[in-house]
């Protein structure tokens, strides 16, 4: 059975993912920052799944737990850099705390993360890596600068990342969601939702479930000659 690390699985993306891959065969980790309830919830309705807490930001805390998992389980097959944090500013307005912690969560987290798991993935020749971007980061986000240059971060790091490990036989890809419907879109009002509706080709949110498919793909064997690539879920926005 190939094991699956997913961060921030107990929000929206981060549970459908989890949920698609339990369904399709892996064991799942479900990894969790401040929603340990949720975590435990997803942990004891999936089969072979394990909740436990890694907050992204933390290299020492990274290392231990997936040294841990693959002492208990074996290596890492799948890693699904899904944590994120989102926060809607003017540019001036952005303290150097927002900035700070933007980049720590969406990006120094990725590159951590990738760093952890890296090295049992090269033992074995094998390895599935899943960025998650944001549409943002690929066009900008107006009032999202912060968010956005994370985002753009992480398709750099994908595709960079991507040639080096091609021959070890690992793969890293990232997904880049467009508008999804997820706790993370609560700040907007459902004004603000409708006006995003029109602008999206498709007239409506992106589902986790939606997102999730777009992983699983990446994740599975079927997508062994895809690799550095940036997969849009984004109901044709961009
Ligand atoms: P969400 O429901 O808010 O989930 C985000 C998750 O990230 C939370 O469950 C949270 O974990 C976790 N997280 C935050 N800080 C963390 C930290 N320091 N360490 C570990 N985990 C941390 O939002 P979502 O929409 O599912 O977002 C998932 C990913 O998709 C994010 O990377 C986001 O940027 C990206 N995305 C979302 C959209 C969208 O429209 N929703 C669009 C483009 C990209 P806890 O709850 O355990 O604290």
């Amino acid at each position: 059975m190939k094991n699956a690390v997913i961060t921030g699985a107990a929000g929206g993306i981060g549970a459908a993912v989890a949920e698609k891959l339990s369904s399709d065969g892996f064991r799942v980790f479900v990894c969790y920052n401040t929603s340990k309830e949720r975590a435990l919830h997803l942990g004891a309705e999936l089969l072979c799944c394990h909740a436990a807490h890694l907050d992204v930001t933390n290299p020492r805390e990274i290392e231990a737990l997936f040294a841990r998992i693959e002492r208990e389980y074996g290596a890492i097959d799948v890693l699904v850099n899904n944590a994120g944090i989102a926060q809607q500013k003017l540019f001036t307005d952005i303290t150097d705390e927002d900035w700070e912690k933007m980049i720590a969560v969406n990006l120094s987290g990725v590159f951590y993360c990738c760093r952890a798991a890296l090295g049992s993935m090269i033992r074995q020749k094998y390895g599935r890596i899943i960025n998650i971007s944001s549409m943002w980061g690929q066009s900008g986000g107006s009032c999202e600068v912060h968010y956005s240059a994370a985002k753009a971060g992480v398709i750099g790091l994908t595709k960079a990342l991507a040639k080096e490990t091609a021959l070890s036989g690992v793969t890293v890809n990232c997904v880049s969601p467009g508008v999804i419907d997820t706790p993370m879109m609560s700040p907007f009002s459902a004004a603000d939702i409708d006006a995003l509706c029109e602008e999206i080709p498709m007239g409506r949110l992106g589902t986790p479930a939606e997102t999730a498919a777009a992983v699983a793909f990446l994740a599975s064997e079927t997508a062994s000659y895809v690799t550095g690539q940036v997969l849009g879920v984004n109901g044709g926005l961009l």
